[in-house]
C-alpha cells in the first residue's frame, strides 16, 4: 500500500439501540445502529414494530377512521384542559 493515503483501518465496537455490541473493523471512528441481528424481527422470529421516529403513530393518525378521529379529538380536548400536557402536533 502507498503510505500516507489510506485511512486507518482499526477495530471498533458497533453499538445497537437494543444494547447489543459487537466488534468489527472499520475506518469509521464509531458506529451506532438502530437494529441488529439480535433484535431484528427477521432473526428473532417475533413480530415487533421498529418505530424509533414515531412514523407508525403518524401514519395511524393520518388514516384514522372518522369515528376514531372524533374520539381522538375528545382526548385532545381533555389534553388541552390539562395545563402541563402538550397537544399532539398534527400539521
Ligand atoms: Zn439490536
Amino acid at each position: 500500500m502507498k503510505p500516507g493515503i489510506h485511512p486507518e483501518y482499526q477495530p471498533l465496537t458497533v453499538v445497537c439501540a437494543c444494547g447489543n455490541k459487537f466488534v468489527t473493523r472499520s475506518t469509521a471512528k464509531s458506529i451506532h445502529v438502530e437494529i441488529c441481528a439480535k433484535c431484528h424481527p427477521y432473526f428473532t422470529g417475533k413480530l415487533r414494530l421498529v418505530d424509533t421516529a414515531g412514523r407508525v403513530e403518524r401514519f395511524r393518525a393520518r388514516y384514522r377512521s372518522p369515528a376514531e378521529k372524533a374520539e381522538k379529538a375528545d382526548q385532545a380536548e381533555k389534553a388541552d384542559q390539562a395545563p402541563a400536557e402538550q397537544g399532539s402536533a398534527d400539521s
